[in-house]
């Protein structure tokens, strides 16, 4: 069973999200409901990926999937 939530860039940092996703992916300027509880619009561009990751979602996301975080 996949991890409840995806990662996903948008307005600059890459964050992870609950929100049912469609096949295919969100489309770019999809507004999305993220794990640190902003609302992003996203982004799929090459660079986008590049971003960095949301702290706050990566704790997120560590709780949800049952993982330790590893500092650094
Ligand atoms: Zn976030």
């Amino acid at each position: 069973m996949p991890h409840p939530f995806r990662w996903q860039p948008g307005e600059g940092q890459r964050h992870a999200t609950t929100d049912p996703r469609p096949k295919g992916g969100f489309p770019d300027d999809t507004r999305i409901a993220t794990l640190c509880g902003a609302q992003i619009t996203v982004d799929n561009s090459d660079v986008a990926w590049l971003w960095t990751t949301c702290p706050e979602c990566n704790r997120g996301a560590h709780e949800l999937a049952g993982t330790p975080i590893v500092p650094g």
